[in-house]
């Protein structure tokens, strides 16, 4: 008897692996549902009978392939770590499904009892499941239980025991594949015992099978092994998949996963399973889904579904937003007041207020959004409107679950990038994941919206709305195309299977809903309080230095005199009084002076480093219509697009810009000789398309590498220039502007 047995739970996701680990261990800890968050395996302890068992809660996974990194982190630890027993918790209610999973198990040989869990579920069902006889038809010990209430868990976890004392072998499980597949194996199995391949890790057939399912992990492992064996190998697969697609045009892998599931049924349905009930009673959920994932009613109450979310979360957050705006306006103005006028006052205002207050005064939109999401999610809805999304997203090299990404990075125009990035944990495919990160930037998000305000209120006022749905068109248009073109050139690859569940609707509970939400919020404000902070205060050093020289200040400050000198001096003394009420000349003079402040910031603005960068750029970037003004914004966005609109104000000299009330630079730009329609088209077509803003670059990168994200920026500011480019010059040509 050894002293401690180890012991590992393992499962599809929602079968109620934390559910039963937290039965047994007691621990306290988060059951939810969010992809990503059991990624690391859980460890705790117990005593059953005196026996002490160190038993690991494993991510949940649907299959053992390499699709994603749960199933590699899953299958590693079962290889590595050898278990001395798997308890595999199955759904009795999802009964087929969930021994998807067990098949895989049985041919990795390793030791396993079956946890039938949901018991109550399938009972209210309506659903007889006979454990004996599915033990004695897979060979293996079966134990009904109720993880929620820990009926049963007693009996599973003395059978576990068993199991690990009797070091019983299990052998693995010849399942059928059909006779073109079956015969490669026997083959490649061959080839294996002849050269011990990877034996002392997998038996024989398990890596004959990974072979033929094309598993990325496993093809590396095996040229690392022996690159000649390994060759062999690959050129058997080859031929049989050369053969399968000629005869029933589909690969091994499709093949093998259409016998496991025809083995799964055939034992299934020797009486395993009775309706109580007849058998066309359709349960609550799939009555439900009869209607939501109608073919035409489907998508309408989708629709709804996301309207009504940007409209809870827009009319919601509306107020803490503009207390928050109001927050930082207040700091704003104590410093303005307490600070002596300069550089740090300057900084502190322009660098650090201003731009972290521009990113925090979105947090409770985001939260909003999030708690909205999350409803969705644990609701079970998402799965829903990711599985009727397939079928459109599959023919651009994308996956149902891209759907949630694009939406949050601002698909209906005015999400966020950051949190859109974020959301693409839930695609269990490296490529189809990295594929959407890659185009949710496309999107217009919440930064973008001015931009896209003030440009079509400037030049196309008398239709707006139909320019903005245009646009958000575009968007979804270019994204998509975007993908599908990574996805057939540097992301190329197979799709991969929809194999995500529709769980049963579920009521979420608040403390689940506020996790979630309190968790994204988190991350999004992390970001603001660090990369924000840096970048701001280095945009508005560039912004701000070298400075003007002596000789022009000098001659600003010259003008000043002069025109101050052309007033009466009650008249500049009522300025100096900062009286509120202001007689007309002292108005006028006020006026006059502003002018010049403008006038004076745009100087600064064309002398300062931002702006020799803008002037220099001009060059190339007047082939698509900017002047080194636009350019500045162009070269500001790059950090944040909230600058743009902004930056634009100051090149124009139009002084502080609000953003809400930018009617007075669209009237200027529709005024100046370097704009006109064609020019507002392209330069929006830029900024729709170019590289993402610093922070979602950051996250980008924090979520796959740095060698993508750079990827991201450069091939979206040649991608956009390119189509700026097409723009204007044809605009031009057909004498459009
Ligand atoms: P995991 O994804 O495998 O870790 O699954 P969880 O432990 O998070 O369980 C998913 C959901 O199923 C939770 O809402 C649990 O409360 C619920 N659940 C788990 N076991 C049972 C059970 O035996 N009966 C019922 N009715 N619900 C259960
Ligand atoms: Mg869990």
């Amino acid at each position: 008897m050894t002293s401690q047995i180890t012991m590992a739970l393992a499962g599809n996701p929602n079968a109620g692996k934390t559910t039963l680990f937290n039965q047994l261990t007691g621990a306290r800890q988060h059951v939810g549902n969010y992809p990503g968050i059991t990624v690391d395996h859980k460890e705790g302890r117990l005593e059953h009978k005196g026996r002490k068992i160190a038993i690991t809660d494993l991510p949940g996974t649907y299959s053992m392939t390499a699709y994603s990194a749960e199933e590699l982190v899953a299958r590693d630890y079962l290889v590595n770590e050898k278990p001395q027993v798997v308890v595999n918790i199955v759904d009795a209610s999802n009964l087929e499904r969930n021994l998807y999973l067990t098949c895989q198990f049985l041919e990795l040989g390793v030791p396993i009892v079956i946890a039938l869990n949901m018991m109550d579920v399938a009972n209210d069902r309506g659903m007889e499941i006979k454990a004996e006889k599915l033990a004695q038809l897979l060979d293996i010990p079966v134990v009904p239980i109720v993880a929620r209430s820990g009926k049963g868990v007693d009996e599973l976890m003395s059978a576990a025991l068993q199991v690990a004392d009797e070091r019983r072998v299990f052998s693995s499980r010849d399942i059928p594949y059909g006779d073109d597949i079956d015969e490669t194996i026997t083959a490649i199995i061959q080839k294996i015992e002849e050269a011990q391949f990877l034996t002392h890790t997998y038996p024989a057939r398990y890596t004959a099978i990974k072979y033929l399912e094309n598993d990325e992990q496993f093809i590396q492992i095996g040229r690392e092994a022996s690159r000649t064996v390994a060759m062999d190998i690959e050129q058997l697969v080859e031929r049989v998949s050369e053969h399968t697609q000629k005869t029933l045009d589909v690969y091994p892998e499709a093949i093998i996963a259409d016998h496991r599931y025809g083995y799964i049924k055939s034992i299934v349905r020797q009486g395993v399973v009775t309706h109580k009930f007849d058998s066309d009673r359709l349960y609550t959920s799939d009555k439900i889904d009869k209607v939501l994932t109608n073919r035409l009613l489907g998508p309408l109450f989708m629709f709804a579904v996301i309207f009504g979310l940007y409209q809870f979360t827009f009319s919601w957050s509306e107020l803490p937003v503009s207390w928050l705006e109001e927050g930082f306006g207040w700091l704003g103005g104590v410093v303005e007041s307490t600070l002596p006028e300069g550089l740090l006052k300057s900084m502190i205002i322009s660098g650090v207020i201003d731009g972290v207050g521009g990113v925090l005064g979105f947090v409770p939109l985001i939260m909003f959004m999030f708690f909205g999401i999350a409803i969705l999610e644990d609701s079970g809805y998402l799965a829903r409107v990711a599985f009727m999304m397939d079928r459109i997203f599959r023919i651009f090299g994308l996956h149902g679950s891209s759907v949630m990404p694009f939406i949050v990075s601002g698909g209906i125009a005015g999400g966020c990038a950051v949190p859109g990035v974020m959301a693409t944990r839930t695609l269990r495919s490296p490529k189809e994941r990295m594929a959407t990160l890659l185009t949710v930037p496309f999107m217009n998000c919440g930064a973008k919206l001015p931009v896209l305000a003030l440009l079509i209120g400037a030049f196309f006022s008398d239709n707006q709305a139909q320019y903005m749905f245009l646009f958000t068109m575009l968007a979804w248009v270019v994204a998509l195309l975007a993908a599908k073109l990574l996805r057939s050139t540097v992301l190329r690859g197979a799709p991969t299977p929809f194999v995500m569940e529709l769980p049963p609707y579920r009521f979420p509970t608040l403390r689940g809903l506020l996790i979630h939400t309190w968790e994204r919020t988190w991350q999004y404000i992390k970001k603001a309080g660090t990369v924000i902070l840096g970048i701001s205060i280095l945009l508005w050093a560039l912004m701000t230095f070298p400075g003007m020289d002596q000789h022009d200040l000098a001659s600003f400050e010259n003008t000043r005199e002069n025109i101050v000198a052309a007033y009466p001096a009650e008249v500049a003394a009522e300025l100096e009084q900062s009286e509120t009420e202001l007689s007309e000349a002292a108005q006028k003079l006020q006026n006059k002076l502003l002018e010049i402040d403008n006038l004076e910031a745009e100087a600064t603005l064309k002398n300062s480093f931002a702006g020799r960068i803008g002037t220099s750029l001009e060059s190339v970037s007047s082939i698509a219509g900017f002047d080194w003004r636009t350019n500045i914004a162009l070269v500001g966005g790059f950090a944040a697009k909230e600058v743009i609109v902004s930056t634009l104000g100051t090149a124009y000299s139009m002084g502080e810009v609000d953003v809400e009330e930018s009617t007075s630079l669209g009237e200027r730009l529709q005024r100046d000789s370097g704009w006109n329609k064609v020019v507002a088209v392209a330069a929006l077509v830029f900024i729709m398309f170019y590289a993402p803003c610093f922070v979602t670059v950051v996250c980008i990168a924090k979520e796959s590498s740095w060698k993508w994200a750079t990827f991201s920026m450069v091939f979206n500011t040649v991608f956009a220039f390119t189509m700026a480019v097409i723009v204007f010059q044809v605009g031009t040509m057909l004498h459009l502007g």
